[in-house]
């Protein structure tokens, strides 16, 4: 294509400006989304680029300057209409008919070059019809914070969004859970979709089935592309969807992740994981670790993720029910349990070091990981990284080497609930060959990463963006993440 055919900035040279935007949500018609402008920022400093996603988008970062970033998604020049979503949403249980994009909107939508569907969504962009008394902002904290959160997902294999950019944009915000006047920024997300559970909450809150069908018909050509042609498709639709979120929820929960706020505003249509708030990284197995200070009631702790992920899916079904038949969608929900245990139990014995185990074996060797874990204030992921760090054929051969260098063996090695875990561990390991241990040793490398952004790691990056404006532990940080060290 030429610049002149650019359907967009005709005669602007930035490559984000001149991609080749679908109007795939804007062409539904806008019952689905108000046009917003963005707000104006008295500074704009590009603070990071996620230069990995670029290709994605048949981008080669060496031709992308930071201005191209910042002219793009910092001061969101040449480009129209940026649209703010209207949902509802289930929050902390509570039906809320107040929600929306209240400080984001859809910059655009591409293809990527494998052929599927992006959104540019922006936080932190500036008031709009759905801000309610917020002011439409994201701490530069916040931004570091879903940066980190994304990539971090993303190099353990959770089914993720990830950010391409962060902007610092000069105003001074108040928070109650930060130190306050705190600085501000504006995030570009890149995601499958910014459609939710809640966006067919409210068009089912307004009575309005055509609608629904609509954007049902919609989300399946889209995001559902194989089931496009099927007769069943609505039926089919649901029940993959249950799987989908059923699989991110148990690598979550193998990640050790908590993602703090599961509203149904916060859950996508696509079963992709997105929107990092509050969220944290378990320091030990602490089944009632609880991420926002404001979930007095432990609603998201991270043992109840599934169930909660279970709960929306569900809550769904009212919302669907006019096009979908419920008796269809009980039938799919029925098999949540199911796939989330087995995609748990593979997960974990990867983390294990193990790509198939028995079942019984399996069973057995998660019980007594999970019973040890929670017994002791051990870190769970310096549990994993440990096993990956110390593993040797030695363990194979004689069971009180297991983890003996490191500091769980050495501080908890006696122990009962130890001695049972390693003792399972060592039964397993006894009856592979040499080529299986050495198997172990890389699929424990594999799926345990060095690096983890456990919270006292986030405060200790940010310290120095706050006292001296040093971004460079940040810029490290997410090198390792992303080169697995
Ligand atoms: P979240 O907790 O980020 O998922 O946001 C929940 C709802 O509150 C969404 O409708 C957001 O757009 C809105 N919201 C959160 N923070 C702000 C803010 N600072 N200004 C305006 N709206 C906000
Ligand atoms: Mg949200």
């Amino acid at each position: 294509m030429t610049l002149a055919e650019a359907p967009n900035n005709t005669n602007s040279t930035n490559p984000f400006l001149i991609l080749n935007y679908e109007p795939a949500l804007e062409s539904l018609g806008d019952d689905y989304y108000d046009e917003v402008a963005a707000a104006e920022f008295p500074l704009h400093t590009l603070r990071w680029r996620n230069d990995a996603l670029l290709p994605l988008l048949g981008l080669d970062a060496k031709a992308v300057t930071d201005e191209d970033f910042i002219t793009a998604f910092g001061k969101f020049e040449g480009r129209k209409p940026l649209l703010a979503l209207r949902y509802h949403g289930y929050q902390f249980g509570e039906y809320n008919p107040f929600l929306g994009d209240g400080r984001g909107f859809l910059y655009g939508q591409v293809r990527g070059v494998d052929g599927e569907l992006y959104d540019f969504g922006t936080k932190g962009s500036g008031r709009t019809p759905y801000s309610r008394g917020g002011d439409g902002m994201l701490t530069l904290k916040g931004g570091v914070r879903e940066v980190l959160a994304a990539e971090m997902l993303h190099a353990m294999g959770v089914r993720t969004s990830r950010c391409l950019s962060m902007v610092e944009t000069g105003l001074s915000l108040w928070r109650g859970d930060e130190p306050s006047p705190t600085r501000s920024s504006v995030m570009v997300r890149l995601s499958q979709s910014h459609i939710r559970f809640g966006t067919f909450e409210r068009l089912h809150y307004f009575r309005r089935p055509d609608l629904t069908k609509k954007l049902l018909d919609h989300v399946i050509e889209q995001y559902y592309q194989h089931l496009d042609s099927e007769q069943d498709k609505y039926a089919l639709f649901y029940a993959e969807l249950v799987q989908r979120v059923a699989e991110l929820v148990a690598q979550w929960m193998a990640a050790g992740f908590c993602h703090a706020v599961l509203n149904t505003d916060n859950m996508s249509i696509t079963g992709e994981s997105f929107d990092y708030g509050p969220y944290a990284f378990i320091p030990n197995y602490d089944p009632y670790f609880t991420a926002a200070y404001f979930d007095y009631y432990r609603r998201y702790s991270y043992i109840h993720q599934p169930e909660i992920c279970k709960w929306n899916l569900e809550a769904l079904q009212e919302a669907l029910k006019a096009v979908i038949p419920q008796t269809d969608m009980e039938a799919g929900l029925a098999s949540f349990d199911e796939y989330y245990l087995a995609e748990y139990r593979s997960l974990m014995l990867k983390k294990l070091g193990f790509e198939q185990l028995s079942q019984p074996q399996a069973d057995e060797l998660l019980k007594a990981t999970i019973e040890f874990l929670k017994h002791y204030p051990v870190s769970y992921h310096h549990f994993f990284a440990d096993m990956a760090t110390t593993f040797s054929s030695k363990w194979r051969d004689d069971a009180s080497s297991i983890l003996r260098d490191s500091e769980i063996g050495q501080s908890l090695g006696t122990s009962e609930l130890f001695l049972n875990w390693s003792g399972i561990y060592h039964r397993i390991l006894s009856d592979l060959t040499p080529e299986e241990i050495e198997k172990v040793a890389q699929t424990l490398a594999r799926h345990n990463p060095k690096t983890m952004i456990l919270r006292p790691v986030i405060e200790s990056i940010w310290e120095p963006i706050v006292q001296e404006d040093n971004w460079q532990p940040f810029y490290e940080l997410i090198q390792q993440i992303q080169s697995g060290n």
